[in-house]
């Protein structure tokens, strides 16, 4: 029998309409807040995008009560065992959107968005010559992982994935396209702008990284590193296999290490790869001016951390 870890993460989404999304909000928030969750829920015109974390108990009502209603009865849950809270606090924003594409005509997933490949099929896929797999997350979220041979589009963050497809790759529109994100969400608008550029065969992960890395069969095979998540986590192992590799190193010494900290520098705030070892010497910062910033955090942290001790 194995042990389970008292708490659980949950990552969804659901793309349906909501009406009064700021009313839906504000009662969601409440409702999170009575049953003791945290976690961060974007809630638009166009749907509700999550990832809480709680108890067992906590997060099974959780999943109950948005079950029972008519809109997400059939939305999907990512579940994931925990030795604690993966958040501090609980949030739930209203947004124009759930997901930004920049877009001026926004696309409605439940209209138009490519074809759904479970982890399995995926894989077949990845082993075959002449497919296009594009990454279609944050630069930052990549630095730590992303599939073997996939594409990395040379930009900063999702919703400038448009323009750089448009100039980049418009002679790939006759091939076979696989598309994949973290949780799956944003594949989802992602290749509905595939489509529409003309491109033929467009197909995305089902479930993101997260269940792909889940599959018992398929076993995270072919991702390299880890997958970055939205939480305290970070990232979350993938590759279940003895191919699993870090592909990313320290910013300062070059180590092999898969370890993102937050620069120091508050003004910075920058993600980067850094080993422990760095972090120390030289103050959880990214460059000598975040570390010589009047502001930095590193010194601070450590002055509060003797107090409490
Ligand atoms: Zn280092
Ligand atoms: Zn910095």
């Amino acid at each position: 029998m194995t042990e389970h870890k008292p708490y659980r993460v949950l990552l969804y989404y659901k793309y349906v309409p909501i009406e009064d999304h700021e009313a839906f909000a504000k009662d969601h928030l409440k409702f999170c807040k009575d049953l003791g969750l945290k976690g961060r829920i974007l809630v638009a015109h166009e749907g509700i995008n999550g990832t809480v974390s709680g108890t067992w108990e906590q997060t099974q009502e959780y999943m109950d009560t948005l079950k029972s209603d008519p809109r997400f009865k059939d939305i999907v849950f990512k579940i994931d065992e925990a030795d604690g809270h993966a958040f501090k606090k609980m949030f739930v924003r209203p947004r124009n959107e759930i997901v930004s594409l920049k877009l001026n005509d926004d696309l409605d997933p439940n209209q138009i968005t490519g074809k759904h490949l479970p982890p399995k099929e995926f894989l077949k896929y990845l082993q075959q010559d002449d497919v296009v797999v594009i990454d279609a997350r944050n630069d930052y979220e990549t630095q730590i992982g992303h599939f073997r041979n996939a594409i990395i589009p040379d930009v900063k963050a999702f919703r400038d994935l448009p323009k750089w497809i448009r100039e980049n790759l418009s002679d790939a529109k006759d091939k076979k396209v696989l598309t994949y994100c973290t949780g799956g969400i944003r594949c989802e608008k992602f290749t509905g702008f595939l489509i529409k550029e003309g491109f033929k065969d467009v197909n995305q992960l089902e479930g993101g990284i997260v269940e792909y890395g889940k599959d018992p069969e398929v076993q995270g095979r072919l991702y390299d590193g880890k997958c970055y998540v939205f939480d305290e986590r970070i990232s979350v192992p993938v590759n279940r296999t003895d191919e699993d590799v870090v592909i990313s190193h320290c910013h300062h010494c070059g180590k092999e290490v898969d370890r993102l900290v937050n620069c120091a520098n508050p003004e910075c705030n920058r993600q980067y790869v850094c080993c422990p070892e760095c972090e120390e010497k030289y103050h959880r910062s990214c460059s000598d001016e975040c570390r010589e910033h009047p502001r930095n955090r590193f010194e601070l942290e450590r002055k509060q951390a003797v107090q409490h001790n």
